[in-house]
């Protein structure tokens, strides 16, 4: 079975994540390492560390994954919003080696004024200023639109051109993939996007799933999620890309709204319904 998880809350503390994953039977989590709309980045106590490694290993939650924060922009054509960028982009990325996480996922944004290979090259300069890093890798996120990560094909042409040790693959998000236009309410779609896969990259660099159902329709560019099989996507559509064989055994991290933790019991108990009729 692959493993199915939600993004996690880590609201006092980020043993609170764990704590929420346990009670969801999460087999994975996804986290912020703080509130990811302000710049100002917490250090967390030694001993919380301690403890939340060792948490997350007695409960065998794996991958552990890292979300960036919606403010870091790498490719912003403001120099002072680059460098503001690359320092909480730094602090972020071994902060969530330090907790062992396996990956951490960005998405890049967009600038319409800069030209493809500068983008690439700044994002190139700002995952190398990282150093090595020894378990925690990168991957670049799918993006509603975007002339650089909305198209498969373009984002696996990003991955390729950034290309750095820290960078090992992409996350694709079915919210943003179906708000990019690939409507996987029809099986064509999803055979195109097989296709698509194939040719412009390969489906070993897909490394992550998030699961998501969109708001809006399909080629609206809008990223709004909606909960599993309540959106434009619904059940039919995740049945038919769950079914592609190739990613069957990846991650499924939710990252469907929440007022309660009842409404994550509702989504993964969905999602869970799709997987076990897709098995028999
Ligand atoms: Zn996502
Ligand atoms: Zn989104």
């Amino acid at each position: 079975m692959r493993p199915l998880g939600v993004h996690t809350s880590i609201k006092d503390s980020i043993l609170n994540a764990i704590e929420e994953a346990n009670y969801l039977q999460c087999d994975t989590i996804q986290i912020f390492l703080h509130s990811p709309r302000i710049w100002k980045i917490p250090e967390f106590e030694e001993e919380i560390i301690e403890k939340f490694k060792k948490q997350i290993s007695e409960n065998g939650l794996s991958p552990l994954v890292v979300h960036a924060s919606y403010l870091i922009n790498l490719i912003s054509s403001n120099p002072k919003t680059i460098h503001s960028s690359r320092y909480l982009l730094k602090r972020e990325v071994l902060m969530a080696e330090t907790l062992g996480a396996d990956y951490y996922v960005i998405h890049l944004k967009d600038n319409k004024e800069m030209q493809n290979e500068e983008i690439f090259d700044k994002v190139r300069e700002a995952f190398s200023k990282i150093g090595k890093l020894q378990k925690c890798k990168i991957l670049i996120e799918n993006t509603a639109k975007s002339k650089i990560t909305a198209k498969i094909s373009d984002l696996f042409e990003t991955f390729r051109n950034i290309k750095t040790e820290n960078l090992a693959g992409v996350c694709i998000d079915t919210c943003h993939l179906f708000a990019a236009g690939y409507d996987i309410t029809k099986k064509e779609t999803v055979l195109e996007l097989i296709k698509e896969v194939k040719k412009s990259g390969d489906f070993s660099l897909i490394k992550l799933i998030h699961l998501n159902d969109s708001k809006s329709p399909s080629g609206s560019g809008i990223d709004r999620h909606e909960h599993i099989g309540k959106g434009f996507i619904g059940i039919r559509g995740f049945e038919n890309f769950l079914k592609i064989k190739e990613i069957s055994d990846l991650p499924l991290i939710l990252e469907t709204p929440k007022k309660t933790p009842q409404d994550d019991i509702k989504n993964l108990t969905t999602v869970r319904e799709i997987l076990k009729r897709l098995e028999s």
